[in-house]
């Protein structure tokens, strides 16, 4: 991130974890990923405005609330997220804004995610770290199976896409230029390159509809 000045963050596979979305997000980055199949949900805390109860368990990246049926059976169900809130400018925070359906009116709830807090960074005891919950891990920014994310992730397959175009456009897929100046102005004139055609081809779409 200090590298790249202007970056937003970064999208990726599944393969990027907790551990890396951690520091990413601490660097007030974004992280846009699959989150891992293999976790299974985890209990964080239930809240109890008023006469309620409400139970809370991070589950595919989100908060869920548990909630029983009068058969005896339970299920988690997403609880919607009505903003992503970024904090900070030194150090970074993350958080979701909610709203928990609720028969006596909706609660509004604001949980930290993206950031695992380490000893030290909140009162005694009160850290992720010394709660043994990889927040990280299992709270994304922008979890996997919304709309923002359906939005942003296709950009993941547009730069494999655009990878392959440029490897694809060289002699023998090999590379045409020594040194990095010079490898930086082959990428820049193949982006360049490669935009103007999107812009062309864009542009002709639309025209195409307008006429019909
Ligand atoms: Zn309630």
């Amino acid at each position: 991130m200090a590298q790249a000045p202007g970056c937003m963050g970064l999208l990726y596979d599944g393969a990027l974890r907790g551990v890396h979305r951690d520091i990413i997000a601490r660097a007030g980055g974004l992280v846009i990923n699959k989150q891992h199949k293999g976790n299974a949900p985890v209990y964080l805390e239930t809240l109890t405005p008023g006469r309620c109860a409400h139970e809370l368990w991070a589950s595919q990246g989100r908060i869920h609330e548990k909630t029983h049926y009068a058969d005896g059976t339970t299920q988690l169900v997403p609880v919607p997220i009505t903003k992503l809130e970024h904090r900070g400018t030194h150090t970074h925070r993350w958080y979701h804004l909610l709203r928990i359906p609720c028969r006596t009116g909706p609660h509004e709830h604001r949980v930290p995610v993206a950031t695992t807090t380490r000893t030290g960074e909140r009162p005694a005891g009160q850290s992720d770290e010394e709660r043994g919950f990889h927040r990280a891990e299992h709270l994304q920014q922008i979890p996997d199976n919304t709309l923002t994310h359906q939005n942003l992730y296709g950009g993941r397959n547009d730069s494999e896409s655009g990878n392959a175009q440029l490897d694809a456009s060289l002699w023998n897929r090999r590379l045409i230029s020594y040194g990095v100046p010079a490898q930086r102005l082959l990428t820049l004139g193949f982006v360049l390159a490669q935009n103007s055609t999107s812009r062309a081809l864009h542009t002709t779409r639309t025209d195409l509809q307008l006429t019909t």
